[in-house]
Parts: C-alpha cells; structure tokens; sequence
C-alpha cells in the first residue's frame, strides 16, 4: 500500500511535469470585399499607399507553452503577427480581452512582425496629417490574436520539444545593411513541439532578425512579405505544424532589399520574397529533423515597465496631431511608458522581448565607438544575447509587446553634425528613434530580469 501511494504521487508529479504545448491561428486579412472602395494604408514606406489588392492571407498565430496542462499551471503565449507593428496600448486589449474570457496565463508576448505590406495599426501611413489607422481593423487584430491565443490555450497536449540554433553564411548574405558597424543577428532559433504520444508536430517557432520589405515601396498588394512563404514551407515539410514567426533584432537597417540572391532575383518581387522564406524554412526544417529532444521542466516569464524620455521632434509632433489615435499617451515628465520581457524554456532557450527595432549589436556584441558620436563617453550596453544570457539557444523578439522605433546604441547615438565616421549626411536611424536613452534603458531592465545586473 505504502509504496503504491508513493507511486501514485510520483506520477502525479511526472505528469506535472511533462512539457505541454499548442498552437492557435486566425486570420487578419482585412475584411475588404472591394478594394478599389476601400482605403486600406500599406504600412512601413511611403503615406498613402493603398493596398489594390490582397497576395497572401495574413494571421495572428500563438504557441501557448507550459509544464503541466493549462489548468494547473498557467502558460507562457507567443503570438507572432503579420502587421507593421502593434502599440502597447493594443497589446493591454489583447490581455484584457482574455482575462474577460477568464483565460489565465502566465505572459502574453505579441510579437509583430513587421511586414511592410500590412496595414497601417501605427497612424504614420495615413493621407497627409491624418492618422492611417482604421480602428476596426485594428479592433480586428484585437480580437483574432486574443481567439488564436485562447485556441493554442486550448489545443494543449503532452508534448516533445526540439530547439536549434541555425547558423550559416546563406542566412547572412539575405541581409543588406547600410549603416556600420555592419552587424547581423542572422541565427534562425526555432523550437518544435511535438505531440508526445504521436509524434505529430504540433507548432514551430522560428526567430529571425530580416525586414519584410523584399516586396519593396512599389507593391500594392496586402502580404506576409518572405513571411508567408516561410511559413507556408514549414507547414509543407511538418506536416501538422502551425508555423510562428517572431521578428529579432533587425533595426539599423537589417533589410533584404539590396541583398543578392541566387538567379538574380530583384528587390521588389514576389519570387525574391519566397525565395528567401523558403530557403530559411528548409534550413530550419533540415536543422530540427537532425536534433534530439530537449527536457523542459519549467518555464519562466518575467517583464518589466519602464519610462524612456522621448527626445523624438516627429514623435512629438505626431502625439499632438493625434495620429496615433489616442494611444501612446505622454509621461507628464515627458517619457513614454513601454515593456521589456525575458523566457526561459527549462535551461535550454532563453528570449529576450524589446519593444522595437534593435541595433543588433545590442544583442550580439560589438559596438563601435565612431569619431562624430554625439556621446562619445557613453558606457557600452550590455549585449542581450552575447552577455545577459546563458542558454545554449537564445531567442530576441523584435517589436515585441510594443514598437517605439530604433533602439540603436548610445555611445552610436547621432543626431547633430559631424556624422559618424566622417561621412558626408546624416545616417538613417535616429529619426525613427524614440531617443537615446531608449538603449540604455532597455538594456539596463533585461539584465535586471536576467538576473546579471
Ligand atoms: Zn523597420
């Protein structure tokens, strides 16, 4: 007798901690008929660009992560969605509509992934001085990323992991940058979860640092950009996945416009596009099928608010215009209030959240002090991936939770002649940039939650 309860509770607490996973997906195509009637603003290059038309399905897609089924112990969801970025403010709706379901959760992560080819959920892309967010649309989003977030939830099941870190010449050379140091964050990190009874995957979820903007300024239609392709492949070759694709650290100007590719294939093509998408899928797919499974017997989420003074003429000016629409409320000390997270799945893969777009040298290391620094005596961030974390494999989420433009580092910082490194104009950056204590901030609250002070 004794040792059948001794059994029986040793089981109860394998049970427990057995790795449970799920996915869920909606789609967030705009809910258009006719787009000739409609005015649907493509977010990321020029104002005003309406969309003509629609390529490829866009989705709200989460992976809900947890030891233990749901009930017994809250999970960790990972939403990654086709959208050119999405406020705070909207991440908070996200949340609240879930707690009104009564959905407990340990973290919500909204990860966009910035497609250029979306509609406009940031009010920048509008005609002239108005705002080119449509607030159904954005509703929309709202209410479908909270549906598949509730779906993964509910799809739970004891599941198996695999994680891999990919690492290749190919992956480096999609990226073109145009602003030194030339620094890429171009690693694929994905973790698989598969059904543990039956083997069948379940969710894949890719991390990658690039720009969807291989479609370039001139297309017209509504699309994923490489996304969709990489997804579709994934789904292709795992058959049963649900494929997530969180953006990384891909400010300062990680882009695969100007990048070659093999036969030739030109900026501004569908065919460039998935090319790309493809290829990252099949090495991704081809690295996961060579890997053992990996214990995950806890998983962590920990986030923290911070204030970042905004120094940002446009940003200001855009405030009082109201082309937000209503969101991103001031500080009264003038800073504007936004997250940063931190996960880690058991000892195997740890993820940093920045709420936008990261100089990738913040995460790998390697900033470079250039004469024409507008704060040449800064002190030099710790770098995310290279220092503040310690697990095999390291994920970055780019626009993750939030998007207050470039976080570029400071000791980079500049806004005032002479320009870095002598060059002639001013470098692209620091007027999509909130400011330049956003770096030091953001950095200074991940190695809080990292525990590396
Ligand atoms: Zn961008």
């Amino acid at each position: 007798m004794h040792r059948r309860i001794v059994l029986a509770l040793v089981c109860a607490l394998g049970l427990r901690a057995q790795f449970h996973a799920g996915a869920g997906s909606r789609l967030i195509s705009p809910d258009v008929q006719d787009y000739s009637k409609a005015k649907v603003y493509l977010a990321g290059f020029d104002k005003d660009r309406k969309a003509t038309g629609i390529h490829d399905p866009l989705y709200a897609r989460c992976v809900a992560l947890g030891v233990g089924p749901a009930k017994a112990s809250p999970p960790l969801l990972i939403c990654g969605i086709d959208s050119i970025g999405l406020f705070w403010d909207d991440v908070l709706r996200i949340r609240k509509a879930l707690t009104s379901r009564k959905v407990v959760y340990k973290g919500l992560i909204v990860a966009a992934s910035h497609s250029h080819q979306t509609p406009d959920t940031m009010g920048l892309w509008g005609p002239g001085e108005k705002t080119g967010i449509d607030e159904k649309y954005t509703s929309l989003v709202v209410e479908r990323t909270a549906d598949a977030a509730v779906e993964a939830i509910r799809r739970m099941v004891p599941a198996r992991a695999r994680v891999v870190t990919v690492r290749s010449p190919e992956l480096d050379r999609f990226i073109d940058d145009d602003r030194p140091p030339k620094r890429h964050d171009s690693d694929v990190v994905a973790l698989e979860a598969l059904d543990a009874k039956s083997g069948k995957p379940l969710a894949v979820l890719l991390n990658w640092a690039n720009h969807p903007e291989a479609l370039g300024s001139k297309n017209k239609l509504v699309s994923a950009d490489y996304v969709a392709r990489l997804r579709t492949r994934i789904e292709e070759l795992h058959l049963g996945a649900v494929a997530v694709f969180a953006n990384g650290a891909l400010g300062g100007m990680q882009s695969p416009l100007g990048a070659e590719v093999p036969g030739g294939l030109k900026d501004g093509t569908f065919e460039k596009a998935d090319y790309i998408g493809a290829r990252v899928a099949d090495m991704t797919c081809a690295a996961l099928d060579k890997a053992a499974d990996v214990e995950i017997g806890k998983v962590e989420y920990r986030e923290k608010m911070i204030r970042i003074p905004v120094s940002n003429a446009g940003f200001k000016v855009a405030m009082e215009k109201n082309i937000y629409n209503g969101r991103k409320a001031w500080n009264p000390d003038g800073t504007t209030t936004t997250v940063v997270g931190m996960f880690r799945l058991g000892t195997v893969l740890e993820g940093a959240t920045v709420p936008g777009e990261l100089y990738p040298e913040l995460s790998m290391g390697g900033i470079e002090r250039y004469r024409g620094a507008d704060f040449p005596d800064a002190a030099l961030e710790p770098a995310i991936k290279g220092s503040l974390m310690r697990a095999p494999h390291r994920m970055l989420l780019g626009l993750a939770n939030d998007e207050v433009g470039y976080i570029i580092p400071k000791a980079e910082w500049d806004d005032a002649a002479p320009w870095l490194n002598g060059a002639k104009k001013r470098w692209y950056g620091e007027v999509n940039s909130v400011g330049p204590e956003a770096a030091p901030l953001i950095a200074k609250a991940l190695a809080e939650l990292f525990g590396a002070n």
